[in-house]
């Protein structure tokens, strides 16, 4: 049977991903709860954090190396962090790959290839294993709404991502009517359309994930947390774990095991889901395909529509002094009430629908601004992670970049810019606080200024044709 304690502190409740455990539990082909690690213990390869980045770790190195033996050990439960609660776009792009481009400014075309192909990849292992996860294929549809501002940022986005050799097949435009026909969305001025963003079900992906590991002979332990890693030596709570190699997984959740100082900054990001909506509501809303949108506010929004009818909106959060991660699902009444109020902005008929659940967690920032494998060859150390908000796609290509790389081949992913063969101490760090504090604050602040701006502009530019119109 399915483990389904958390921390004292985390409701389940509060997560729609964790709340449709009852559902999970009907499955019959759930995975087992892992034991808590206790003793000594030797292996090849030892995986610190349970979440995409681990699991997926662990199913490329025996998918690549069937005779490693591969330790994962995780500090509460597969899932507890980013990866059990996240807004369930699995996208084909990762944060951060303009500044992969060439001298011409262009993005080369495997390394396209490598980063567009992540869906179906991803659809690959997932029919390998008879993971459902109530995958949806629908697309994209990044929109300028709310305020005019929106379309140009919009259309300046495009212009980079075609500079970067995309095509129209990866991105282009829609005009207002043909986006308005995919999302109805009030105030849209158009949008970038992508294929690559297909939906998923978060927690059904990791314990789907979880069970394949397991299948292929992963050891996993449980409620284990690592307090230190020292030359190929893991001390948890309960014993010590020697590994020929080992890898840290713990991106968002990181707390310095691969060096002193923080390489991965935890901010916070935030959701709230409706309930489920009728289809006369749908009809109004469009998401006919379950499209993913997105506005062009500094929000990071992101929304789907969920395999049971849901809508769920999330926006970025804030940060915590200190650089700690969120340990709870707890978003304040402040960040709920603002997502809300988002939503319906952008969709008006969400009045009065009840918001049942909401919640939050922490992304991985490097100071790079992009996510990296970091492989220390002399420690025998590997870091992977950092990847901003869109790692539920970033996590199955540096995984799979970290199993191609101790395997030794030579693949488009291990000569990508994402794979650093260096010492850990090379590793860029942030600085000290209170400047993390200070300037995420103040950018923060500036942004939701901005965006109170440009939203009054708009609506008294326009009132007296509502006025006309009335
Ligand atoms: C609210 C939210 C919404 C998001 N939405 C999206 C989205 O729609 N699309 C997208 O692509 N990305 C999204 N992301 C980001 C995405 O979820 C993450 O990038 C991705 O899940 C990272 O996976 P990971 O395995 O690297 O890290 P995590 O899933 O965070 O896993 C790290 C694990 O390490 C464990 N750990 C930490 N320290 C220790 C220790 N000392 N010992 C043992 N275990 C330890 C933690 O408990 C945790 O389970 C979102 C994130 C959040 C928080």
């Amino acid at each position: 049977m399915l483990d389904t304690s958390l921390p004292a502190n985390l409701s389940r409740h509060q997560c729609l991903w964790w709340d449709s455990i009852g559902d999970l539990l009907a499955l019959a082909d759930l995975p087992e709860p892992s034991p808590r690690f206790t003793g000594e213990a030797r292996c090849d390869v030892s995986i610190v954090g349970g979440g995409l980045s681990g699991l997926w770790s662990a199913i490329w190195l025996k998918t690549l190396i069937p005779d490693l033996s591969v330790v994962l050990v995780e500090q509460y439960q597969c899932g507890f962090g980013a990866s059990g609660r996240n807004g369930g776009w699995l996208m084909g792009s990762i944060e951060g790959m303009s500044s992969w481009s060439d001298s011409s400014g262009v993005l080369s075309a495997d390394l396209r290839e490598t980063i567009t192909t992540i869906i179906p990849e991803v659809k690959t292992q997932l029919d390998r294993f008879g993971i459902d996860c109530d995958l949806s294929h629908g697309g994209g549809a990044l929109a300028a709404a709310r305020y005019p501002q929106q379309a140009s940022r919009a259309q300046g986005f495009l212009r980079d991502l075609e500079r970067l050799g995309f095509t129209p097949a990866d991105y282009h435009w829609l005009d207002a009517t043909a986006a308005r026909a995919m999302v109805n969305v009030r105030g849209c001025a158009g949008a970038i359309y992508t294929p690559h963003i297909a939906t998923i079900h978060p927690l059904k992906l990791v314990l789907g994930l979880k069970r394949a590991a397991l299948s292929l002979g992963v050891t996993i332990y449980e409620n284990s947390p690592v307090c230190e890693v020292n030359a190929g030596t893991l001390r948890t709570n309960g014993g010590t774990l020697q590994a020929d190699t080992v890898i840290i997984a713990t991106e968002g959740y990181a707390n310095g095991l691969d060096r002193k100082g923080v390489t991965t900054l935890p901010v916070q990001s935030g959701i709230v889901a409706t309930e489920p909506l009728t289809s006369s509501q749908w009809a109004e809303l469009g998401f006919q395909n379950r499209p993913v949108f997105a506005d062009f506010s500094r929000f990071s929004t992101y929304l789907q529509r969920t395999a049971d009818d849901r809508l769920v909106v999330g926006a970025r959060g804030s940060y915590q002094w200190g650089a700690k991660p969120s340990l709870t699902f707890d978003l304040s009444a402040r960040e709920q009430h603002a997502r809300i109020k988002l939503a319906t902005q952008l969709f008006p008929l969400l009045k009065g629908v009840s918001f049942t659940h909401c919640w939050g967690g922490s992304v991985g920032v490097t100071r790079a601004m992009r996510p990296e494998v970091v492989a220390d060859t002399q420690r025998k150390l590997i870091c992977l992670g950092g990847y901003i908000g869109e790692g539920v796609g970033g996590s199955f290509l540096m995984a799979r970049t970290v199993a191609e790389h101790l395997a030794g081949l030579a693949t488009p992913r291990t000569s990508a810019p994402w794979l650093k063969i260096r010492p850990m101490e090379h590793r860029l760090t942030w600085p000290p606080e209170p400047l993390p504090w200070l300037a995420i604050t103040a950018l923060r602040g500036l942004w939701d200024l901005e965006d109170q701006w440009l939203r009054f502009q708009y609506w008294a530019r326009s009132w007296p044709i509502r006025r006309l119109n009335e």
